[in-house]
């Protein structure tokens, strides 16, 4: 293998400073870096930092990369300008270089090994459309270039072509396979199990899809403690790429010292997921927008209260792949209302009719509220109302009426529509408003609701009380509640300060 470290950090600039400053950062972090020198502006900016790269010695394993365009990567120049790079990278103390296998296949290697002697071959073959149909003919031609080591890295749209990918890397010791796309980026995690697992984590710059940087990868998700005893968790959603209880999870893994880890699952169809349950090793998962409700028909039982609710977001995996769903949103809501508003006998108003808002409504009602509804579309309203025993409010009456608490189980508001609100000031006549909302923390209902003195929740708390809750439906124990709260606000802090500095 390249290096000591699975997990190759990715070095890639435009100009020599940045690539210095990252490459000091990968070197401290990991046991192997790639170079990518086709990210370097021109060829004298490539030379300058090889030149400098020369009167350095790095602890790592170096890769060098100066990839053509005509096979993914930035270079321009011609394949014997782009061999003499290599070359130079070779002297300057990369033990490794990464040869695309287009140019490889231009170069016998005899001349390969007279340029770049002591050097070792990556031969790599990238496909960006799809997943090639035949692997072993792939490998077969790659093989012709008389390389170390070979590289297949191919766009994935399913599970079940990442899986497909994994089967063939373990079949061939000489060989790494990485699944490229959204929905490659936990299954590249997944990956790091195998003997011959290895990945790429850009210390700033992503230079395929589906990687997850340097930091995360060692500090969210600790993937280089991964083996086979590892449990595997996640989430799945469609989009899932900003989904916080990566960060919220993980870190209660590693508070308790527990070998899991919890990855997002970007999932379009849930049969191909649900098919790739078994052959991961997956034990439990979150499930978010949209599958929350059609989850439910892979289940092979279901707490009746979440089959009541119509919406399931935790799902355990039993022995041989059986499913069980719950829903801890349920369990969130009542953690943050029961502390504020005395339920019994009260009135509260739910805006929105999706699976938030039944969730919140089955909550209330069974705590001894009565819930009135409003939403855009009187037919879901409905629905919810005849299941809770609620009423119908209509939007443009609101502003007449007074409810103890109003809680907005819309998406109006949320990042990156921040300046907008389900309800306008007026029609705030209540002592507490909950915005089932986290990103941003502060959303425009809730100022709107401080400038008129009222008592402000936001979801962030509901977010924290559902998590723990799924948390410790998989785990069986007390979660350590400090820690995953201490790790949510960092992500979030770190998340609104670019913002804020707009
Ligand atoms: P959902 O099933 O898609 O339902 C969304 C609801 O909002 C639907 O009734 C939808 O109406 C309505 N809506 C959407 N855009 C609207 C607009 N512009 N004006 C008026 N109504 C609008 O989604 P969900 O799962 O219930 O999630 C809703 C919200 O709850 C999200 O913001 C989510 O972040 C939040 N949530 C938070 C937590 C937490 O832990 N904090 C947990 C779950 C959900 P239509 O049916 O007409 O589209």
């Amino acid at each position: 293998m390249i290096g000591k470290d699975k997990i190759c950090a990715v070095v890639a600039a435009s100009d020599v400073g940045s690539m210095w400053r990252q490459l000091a950062v990968a070197d401290r972090a990991s046991g192997t870096v790639e170079l990518r020198l086709d990210w370097l502006a021109e060829d004298r900016e490539i030379s300058r930092f090889l030149s400098r790269l020369a009167r350095h010695t790095m602890k790592s394993t170096l890769l060098a990369t100066c990839r053509r365009r005509s096979a993914g990567g930035r270079y321009r120049g011609p394949i014997a300008r782009q061999l003499v790079h290599l070359a130079d990278a070779v002297r300057a103390g990369c033990a490794w270089y990464d040869l695309e296998v287009e140019s490889a296949a231009l170069c016998p290697p005899e001349l390969l090994d007279v340029m770049l002697g002591p050097g070792r071959r990556l031969v790599s073959a990238h496909f960006f459309k799809g997943m090639p149909p035949n692997l072993p003919l792939v490998a077969a031609r790659m093989v012709r270039n008389c390389p170390d080591l070979i590289k297949i890295a191919a766009r994935c749209d399913s599970l079940r072509e990442c899986i497909r990918l994994a089967q063939f890397g373990r079949s061939r010791r000489d060989t790494i396979v990485i699944p490229m796309g959204d929905a490659a980026l936990a299954p590249r995690v997944i990956g790091l199990r195998e003997p011959n697992g290895f990945a790429y984590a850009p210390v700033e710059n992503a230079t395929a899809s589906g990687q997850i940087d340097l930091r995360d990868i060692h500090e969210v998700y600790r993937a280089e403690q991964l083996t086979y005893k590892t449990s595997i968790y996640g989430v799945i959603g469609n989009p899932i790429g900003h989904s916080l209880s990566p960060q919220l999870q993980n870190a209660g893994f590693a508070a308790r010292q527990i070998d899991a880890i919890y990855l997002p699952f970007l999932v379009q169809r849930l049969d191909d997921f649900v098919e790739g349950i078994e052959p991961l090793g997956i034990r439990g998962f979150s499930v978010t927008i949209p599958h929350k409700e059609r989850i439910i028909s892979y289940l092979d039982g279901c707490d009746p209260l979440a089959r009541a609710i119509g919406a399931v977001n935790t799902v355990v995996v039993r022995g041989k792949g059986k499913l069980y769903g719950y829903n801890t949103d349920y369990v969130g809501v009542l953690q943050v209302l029961e502390r504020r508003v005395r339920l019994r006998g009260s009135r509260v108003l739910i805006v929105g009719a999706g699976g938030a808002a039944r969730a919140v409504a089955f909550a209330l009602v069974r705590s001894g509220a009565s819930v009135c509804i409003c939403a855009r579309r009187q037919k879901k309203a409905q629905a919810i109302a005849e299941a809770v025993g609620g009423t119908l409010v209509e939007w443009s009456s609101l502003h007449r009426k007074f409810f103890d608490a109003i809680v907005n189980a819309t998406p109006v508001g949320m990042h990156p529509f921040e300046s907008e609100s389900p309800l306008e000031a007026r029609d705030l006549n209540c002592r507490l408003v909950f915005d089932t909302i986290y990103r941003p923390r502060r959303t425009k209902l809730l100022q709107l609701a401080e400038r008129r003195g009222i008592e402000t929740v936001s979801g962030v708390e509901m977010f924290m009380a559902q998590g723990v809750a799924q948390w410790e439906i998989w785990m069986g124990r007390r979660a350590p509640v400090k820690e995953m709260r201490a790790s949510l606000l960092a992500a979030l802090k770190r998340e609104e300060k670019p913002r804020e500095k707009k």
